[in-house]
């Protein structure tokens, strides 16, 4: 019987032990923290968006995203269904493709991994951080708490850098190294932003719908509507994750990043201007502030007007046609320069990572190293949001697991 180390009990790395310990192997899975699965409890605010029934090679960013093709392919939506099913995971999958589970929590994911992985035998071995890996003649050496074990074969599964305090460490990084792997420099993506600007740290709490578009250099590359949220930090919200992976690796490259701000995105210019001189017209003594506010969330106006330098007890009677144009500019196009991201602590994944060009994508082996595997956010893969992350999880551990289990 095959003995396989798998070093992270996450996501892809419960997958790939379930798939393999099926297939008859003898698993052992090493994860450092107090239990499996962190991550998973974590995900889509507790209610984990658990994969995409639309995945494509689209979805995803790397050195090369066609990478995931293969492995996305091995596993369609229908066969990770039938898959949760010999779990006991039932799913529920919405229009836009985004799937959870049933019962709408993250927990009941992890509870029918964890079921699942105890029924075919695998050991787990929690609180257990593997410090090193190396390969003598055909076994590889797992070092954990000074102590040494011997396995045929080995799954790198420790995830990225993201999320440190769920247990994210980027050893898997060093684990490649030591073996001659490429490691495509990380980043944090699906994060919040920082600014140079004073106003959005006035601004903390104001959170609404607005249109996003994200400037690199001079090109404008992107453009996404969602809700925004300003922070003392910068600025959050969907749409801004949505467009942070290209921000961040931006920022990396030491590219100049700027974002373009309309918060009435439901307005065409000429009709915000119409919408604004027909509200004056019509209540001609109120405050400029006061009419604003039934366009704008409140909290902003301050310093929007403070922006536009504009009085916010001005009657609007008073406002001129060029002040009008004013306004207009601010609210569809209010610019700021992105000078940082949050940091890894508070990212949901990270870009980079072992460089895909040396493993083999259709059993996730090393192409250096026979017996060395690899699979999930520790490969140079991102997705986007919406469950492509778990996704890509899934399905390399699906691949890695039926490889390693055969
Ligand atoms: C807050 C949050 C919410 C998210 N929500 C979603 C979502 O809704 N949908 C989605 O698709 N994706 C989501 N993600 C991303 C998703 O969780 C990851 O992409 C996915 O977990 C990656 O799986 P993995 O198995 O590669 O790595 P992980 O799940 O990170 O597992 C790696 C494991 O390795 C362990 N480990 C690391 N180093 C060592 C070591 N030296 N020894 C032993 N163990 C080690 C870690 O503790 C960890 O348990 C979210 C991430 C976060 C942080």
């Amino acid at each position: 019987m095959k003995k396989i180390a798998i070093i992270g009990g996450g996501a892809s790395g419960m997958m790939a032990a379930i798939v393999a310990a099926r297939e008859g192997a003898d698993v052992t899975i090493y994860e450092h923290n107090n239990s499996v699965g962190k991550k998973i409890l974590a995900s889509g605010n507790g209610r984990c968006n658990i994969i995409n029934t639309t995945a494509s090679v689209t979805d995803y960013a790397g050195k090369s995203p066609d990478f995931v093709t293969y492995a996305l392919q091995q596993l369609p939506f229908s066969a990770f269904e039938t898959f949760c099913h010999s779990i006991g995971l039932l799913l529920d999958s919405k229009d836009d493709g985004r799937c959870y589970p049933l019962s709408n929590e993250a927990k009941a994911v992890l509870i029918a991994f964890k079921s699942a992985v105890s029924e075919v035998g695998i050991k787990i071995f929690t609180e257990k951080k593997v410090t090193s890996i190396t390969k003598e003649k055909e076994a590889f050496i797992v070092v954990c708490d000074g102590e040494k074990k011997s396995y045929d074969k080995v799954l790198i599964a420790t995830g990225s850098e993201a999320a440190p305090q769920l247990g994210a460490t980027g050893d898997g990084y060093s684990f490649a190294k030591s073996f001659g792997h490429t490691i495509i420099p990380t980043y944090p993506s699906l994060v919040q932003l920082h600014l140079n600007s004073k106003h959005p740290p006035k601004m903390a709490g104001v959170k609404t719908f607005a249109e996003v578009t994200l400037t690199i250099d001079t090109k404008s590359v992107t453009k996404v509507q969602g809700d925004i949220l300003f922070a003392s930090y910068g600025i959050s919200g969907l749409a801004i994750l949505d467009i942070s992976q290209r921000a961040s690796y931006a920022l990396m490259q030491k590219q100049r990043v700027t974002i373009e701000i309309n918060l009435l995105p439901r307005f065409d210019s000429q009709s915000l201007s119409d919408t604004l001189k027909r509200l004056f017209t019509s209540v001609p003594n109120h405050t400029l502030e006061a009419v604003l506010s039934t366009l704008l969330p409140t909290k902003s106006l301050p310093y929007l007007l403070e922006e536009a330098r504009m009085e916010r007890d001005k009657v609007v009677s008073k406002i001129s046609v060029q002040e009008i144009q004013k306004l207009v500019r601010l609210f569809q196009s209010w610019q700021f320069e992105v000078t940082d991201t949050h940091g890894f602590k508070h990212a949901e994944v990270s870009g980079g990572g072992v460089a895909t060009a040396q493993i083999n994508n259709k059993t996730m082996e090393s192409n250096l190293v026979k017996g060395l595997y690899f699979s999930g956010e520790v490969l140079d893969i991102v997705g986007r949001r919406g469950g492509y992350n778990f996704n890509f999880a899934w399905a390399s551990g699906m691949i890695v697991g039926k490889e390693m289990g055969r």
